[in-house]
């Protein structure tokens, strides 16, 4: 697939990731990984807290969430 933004802007490039909110197939330049904390889990016992996920996002949803 070829990047959307990209396609957008009226040149192709081979994509490298999917955005997990819209679907768009985004470049390297156009993908960015956000961290998501999983939901911590309540109880005792856990020393560590757990790693934190990886999400890939362009950057369209990018500022749409951090204005949500
Ligand atoms: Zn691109
Ligand atoms: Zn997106």
């Amino acid at each position: 697939m070829e990047c959307f933004d990209c396609s957008e802007q009226g040149h192709r490039a081979a994509s490298v990731a999917i955005c997990q909110d819209c679907g768009a197939a985004l470049c390297g330049e156009h993908v960015t990984a956000v961290e998501h904390l999983p939901h911590r889990v309540a109880g005792m016992g856990r020393a560590t807290p757990p790693a934190p996920a990886r999400r890939m996002t362009c950057h369209t949803c990018r500022r749409a969430r951090r204005l949500a």
